[in-house]
This record gives C-alpha cells, structure tokens and sequence, in this order.
C-alpha cells in the first residue's frame, strides 16, 4: 500500500481529487425525471380509455423512463355536474385503464372537474372534494413531498364562488397559512416545484378574443389563480421556488418571472376527446427532467389517440 492508497483508506484524501478542473463540480446532475400527464378527462367509452391506455404505455416504455406521474388534474371528464352512478363509472374507467396500463407511481392535483358539485348530493359526505381524495388516494387536497432533492407541492385551485357555486381559482386561507409555512420550513437550498391545476401565471389566457369586452380584457377568475399577485409575492421571499406546473388551459406555454418559470402543459384529452387539437396544441402529455442546480427542462411529447 503507497502513501495515496494509505491516506485514502483511511478517509484522509477529499473525495475529489482538488487537480480536477473546476468546471467539473459545476456540471448539473439530474435529480429526477417524471412524466407530467393532465385533463384526461376519461370516461367509460372506448376512445378515451384505449386513448389513456396508449399515453400511459407512451410514457413509461420511454427509453429514458420517468420515475413517477403526476397527475395535473381533471383526471374525469366531469363531477361537477353528474350524479353518483355517472361519476362512479368515470372513476371505474380510470382505475381499470391505470391498472391494465401504467405501472409508474401517480402523484394527483385535483382538477375542478374531479369535484363532486352534483345539486343533488349537497348531503352526501362525499360531496364536494372527498371523493376525489379518496379515489387519488391522497393524503389531503393540497400535500407536499420531497424527490430525489426536490420539493414537490400539491395545491388545490379549485375553491367555491362568493355565490356558493364552485369554482373559481385561488387558495383559501388554509392553505395560504399552510404554504407559506412549508416553504418556510423548507430548506432554502432545495428547490421546490409547485402544482396546482389551474394557472398561476399563463400565457394561455390570452387566446380567446371573446374575453376582450368593450376594449378591455377581462380574464375569468376561473381561468388563472384570483390570488396570483399574493403567490407571486411570496415566491419572491424564497428564490428556491423554481417552477409552477398546471393543466387546465388545455393549452401550452412557458412564462419566465421572477426567475420562476410557469409551465402549462397541454391535455392528454386534447378538444375533451372531439379532436386531437385544442387550439393550437395537439394532445399529449410532457416529461421533465430536474437538475441539482435548480433548472428544469420539459419536452411535451404527442401519442397516437385516434
Ligand atoms: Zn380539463
């Protein structure tokens, strides 16, 4: 044994030899890859189960395979306005097609149409958001968790109107109070993502003229986060929030502020199942890649769904 092997064996020697060239502690390394699936709305009937089927099978038999979903919402085609029996056969679908399909943990968002807003079943204890937590499995509405030296937190967008109707987009004071103790609790160093199903911030918004009215534009609350200007805000006390991922739009962008960078990432549904575009964005589902440094980068990625 010469003196390096000696000095190394007994943990005297850095781990990185110090004549390495700088640069080499500077390249990032990936923390993690998931595939970000969303809207996909299915229901009981052949195109969009076999459609769902084939987008799982897409992402998993990735060469490069993502580790995990997440779900960005609207995983039916609608709660909001259906009775049990309807909602119950949607959730079938969806338990079947995922078990026959995808064997890739699922991390949900609830999307407003996985809510149960059913007239009728105001008594029904699982009335409103319940039965969504419980057919995600999901431990609460919003959630968060730690992968691979990342942040991941679950928000729930989807909040009643002042007239009592759901939906309009925002958080209540729960879980404002919440979220800004989880990111106070987390580590500045590590870098946090967050969910939520609808927009925070989005370029998407602007695509429908009709909500130019009377020279003005006037962007549904319904649409992008009422309280996007408050999160916003509170981004900005932690520079370790780096991105925010949503659905809903249907559409797809990517927003630079503040250093955050807002995702939205199309519909596994594409027109809700009537065509293969929406807009201008095709169907599909995207997979992204996370860094140790922080960065991100999402290639959205099309299937066959015909
Ligand atoms: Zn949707």
């Amino acid at each position: 044994m010469n003196r390096r092997s000696l000095l190394k064996t007994a943990g005297l020697l850095p781990l990185v030899a110090p004549d390495l060239p700088l640069v080499a502690s500077a390249v990032r390394k990936r923390s993690v890859r998931f595939a970000y699936l969303g809207d996909t709305h299915i229901t009981a009937d052949s195109k969009p189960m076999a459609s769902v089927a084939r987008c799982l099978h897409h992402a998993q038999d990735q060469a490069d395979k993502p580790a995990f979903i997440l779900h960005g919402g609207d995983t039916i085609m609608d709660a909001l306005g259906q009775d049990r029996s309807q909602v119950q056969k949607q959730w079938d679908a969806w338990h079947t097609v995922v078990k026959g399909n995808s064997s890739l943990p699922i991390e949900y968002c609830i999307g407003n149409h996985d809510v149960w807003g059913y007239e009728g079943a105001k008594a029904d204890p699982l009335y409103g958001k319940k039965w969504a937590v419980e057919q995600m499995g999901i431990s609460n509405r919003y959630r968060s968790f730690d992968k691979n030296g990342w942040h991941f937190i679950i928000l729930d967008s989807v909040q009643t109107t002042p007239e009592g109707k759901w939906y309009t987009a925002h958080i209540d004071a729960e879980q404002m109070d919440w979220l800004k103790n989880d990111l106070a609790r987390t580590d500045p160093k590590t870098p946090v993502l967050l969910l939520s199903h609808i927009p925070i911030v989005s370029a998407t918004v602007f695509y429908d003229k009709a909500n130019v009215k009377n020279g003005n534009w006037q962007i549904p609350g319904s649409w992008d986060h009422t309280d996007a200007v408050d999160l916003i805000a509170l981004f900005y006390q932690h520079p370790n929030v780096k991105a925010c991922l949503s659905g809903h739009m249907h559409l797809l962008d990517r927003v630079e502020y503040n250093n955050v960078t807002y995702f939205c990432n199309g519909a596994v549904s594409g027109n809700w199942w009537t065509s293969d575009t929406y807009h201008q964005t095709k169907a599909g589902y995207a997979l992204f890649d996370l860094y140790d440094d922080g960065t991100i980068e999402r290639t959205y990625l099309t299937y066959n769904n015909k």
